[in-house]
């Protein structure tokens, strides 16, 4: 690349930048690309969902700069864990028709919707070959529900937040300990030294409970991930810069040291019946730069819930 194309890069990543940039920018001079950020799409044949992604996709493959890539934060279909078998399938082969619009190669991680029959209904039998994670991971994972991969300089890791709650037959925000075993080797190994994203569909930390619902307000084991600790000392002792996460819906941004918890809003907004709290159905675009630094936006695409 010249350094004139790259100028030119530059020039067009800050360009791109809109009112919604919150983050300290880089130096003017580092290279730069983008990626964009898809979480709780929460597919369905009700509502027009999938007019809906479709819009969001064409919005995304719009954009003025093109991302290199996206990545999804999970909840990809409204619902596997307490529906039968064939109504899981139905959903995650709409999400697929209309995700084959997207003009970009895409990362899925997993969100707990995505996680076939664990549910106290116990609608699918455990034995079934795509009962649990199995189905997500044979279809979007290579046989895994979390990994890593190296960008331009940058580091990304999609972790698989949602933990076995045996006691209700459900989930739980947990990240197990082979999984921090293969963190930690990751980030010391391949990722060493470099920028890192992690993509978590259960968020690390969120105010959002508090401010909703007061300062005392409790949350369940559903709402963060219970063992974050152990990753946050893990984070520290590496360079990681951003932590995206889905779940809640909601639009926030922690930062806590040097790493922002961004917790990216949704793509399906109140599962397709509207904006969350005035915001509206929206997905993120992020701009990393050689230097480290980024910037993230939240688009909005012009959805309109349907009655
Ligand atoms: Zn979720």
């Amino acid at each position: 690349m010249s350094f004139t194309r790259r100028q030119f890069l530059a020039t067009a990543g800050l360009a791109a930048l809109g009112q919604g940039c919150t983050s300290p920018s880089g130096s003017a001079n580092a290279e730069s690309f983008d990626f964009a950020f898809l979480t709780d799409m929460h597919v369905q044949p009700e509502r027009g969902a999938t007019d809906g992604l479709r819009l969001c996709v064409r919005s995304v493959n719009a954009l003025a700069k093109r991302p290199d890539f996206a990545i999804t934060g999970g909840d990809l279909v409204m619902d596997a864990l307490d529906v039968g078998l064939e109504r899981s399938r139905m959903e995650f082969g709409l999400f697929d028709e209309c995700m084959r619009g997207l003009e970009l190669p895409v990362h899925h991680t997993l969100g707990n919707h995505d996680v076939v029959g664990w549910s106290a209904k116990g609608l699918v039998p455990d034995a079934h070959h795509d009962f649990g994670k199995k189905l997500f991971a044979e279809r979007y994972g290579r046989g895994r529900t979390y990994r890593s991969f190296s960008h331009r300089g940058w580091r990304f890791v999609l972790l698989d937040s949602v933990g076995y709650d045996a006691a209700t037959r459900s989930y739980r925000g947990w990240i197990d300990e082979e999984q921090l075993a293969w963190l930690r080797a990751d980030l010391a190994g391949p990722g060493r030294g470099m920028p890192t994203v992690i993509v978590t569909h259960i968020p690390f930390y969120s105010v959002w409970h508090q401010v909703h619902s007061g300062p005392t307000a409790r949350l369940d084991a559903k709402a963060l991930v219970g063992n974050v600790h152990e990753f946050r000392k893990l984070f520290d002792q590496h360079d990681v810069r951003l932590v995206l996460s889905g779940h809640g819906h909601v639009v926030e941004r922690i930062e806590i040291g040097r790493i922002a918890y961004i917790q990216g809003g949704a793509v399906s907004g109140m599962w397709w019946k509207g904006p969350v709290f005035g915001k509206p159905e929206g997905y993120g675009v992020i701009t990393c730069r050689s230097d480290g630094t980024f910037d993230w936006n939240y688009r909005d695409f012009g959805w309109k819930a349907r009655t």
